[in-house]
């Protein structure tokens, strides 16, 4: 008789969790699930491998979930601003003794030519930014735009989401784009121009995908509201899918 198949819930989010999966959907020894929140209207799935969508519950939830699914193996591969999931499926794996590994990609250096305000949360790039009327691309997702609503309403904004953000939130002067990356350098720089963008308020996801309008931004000495990501707890992490993949792959044969 075979080996049982190991269970492995990979909770997804990003370009790496995407990568990670395709890795892993013809490996036989394993079945993945592969879990999104269900934030983006129309999700990438993956292929050959089963897919849920939506929250678990909180952490309670997450263990029911866990020992229902009899999962072997945890990897948390969200994004580096979704703290509370990240959080959650960190107690979760250690109250059921399941192996976890968190898989962050590193944030943005800042690098010479780049004129960036490092701000710790949302409120204070709202601060930043200030009250003198500016031309401001937007690229922070759509939870958080309310924010710059309710606080500052003379800006002129360009909003770049993957689906449109609600009316309700949305700042009296405002232009939506919605658009999925990966984006180049030299169309970020001719978005960035066309549109006479003073200011970029962006928060410092890491990665390739979205880097572009960083380049962009340097070149024409635009400056960048950087929102730092938010503090994880000291977890079992690696920065880049081939260690996640590797660090399952020596689990399974341990
Ligand atoms: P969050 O604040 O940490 O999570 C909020 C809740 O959403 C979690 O407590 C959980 O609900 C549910 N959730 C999050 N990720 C999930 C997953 N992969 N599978 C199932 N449920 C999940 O996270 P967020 O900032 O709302 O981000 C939500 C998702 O969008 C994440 O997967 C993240 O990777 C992705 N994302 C976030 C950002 C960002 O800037 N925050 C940017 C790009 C992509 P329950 O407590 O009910 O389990």
């Amino acid at each position: 008789m075979g080996q049982k198949r190991k269970k492995i819930l990979l909770l997804g989010g990003t370009s790496e969790a995407s990568q990670l999966v395709h890795c892993l959907q013809n490996n036989d020894s394993i079945e993945v699930i592969f879990s999104l929140a269900g934030v983006t209207k129309n999700p990438v799935l993956p292929r050959n491998v089963i897919s849920r969508v939506g929250g678990f519950g909180g952490v309670t939830g997450l263990i029911m979930w866990l020992k229902n699914n009899q999962i072997d193996f945890l990897i948390d591969a969200t994004h580096p601003f979704a703290l509370q999931m990240t959080n959650n499926a960190w107690k979760a794996a250690k109250i059921c003794g399941i192996p976890f590994l968190n898989l962050q990609r590193p944030a943005w250096q800042k690098r010479d030519g780049d004129h960036w305000y490092e701000v710790n949360s949302i409120p204070e790039a709202v601060k930043v930014l200030g009250h003198r009327t500016l031309r401001v691309f937007l690229t922070i997702g759509r939870k958080d735009i309310l924010l710059f609503k309710e606080n500052i309403i003379q800006h002129h904004y360009w909003i770049r989401s993957v689906d449109k953000p609600d009316d309700m939130v949305l700042p009296s002067h405002a232009e939506v784009i919605t658009a999925r990356g990966p984006f180049d350098v030299q169309s970020e720089y001719d978005f960035l121009k066309q549109y006479h963008i003073e200011c970029i308020v962006t928060k410092n996801s890491g990665g390739q995908t979205v880097y572009a309008k960083i380049d962009a931004a340097r070149k024409l000495s635009i400056p960048v509201i950087m929102i730092q990501r938010p503090v994880m707890p000291q977890l079992p992490s690696v920065s880049t899918m081939d260690k996640a993949y590797q660090w399952l792959m020596s689990h399974l044969q341990g």
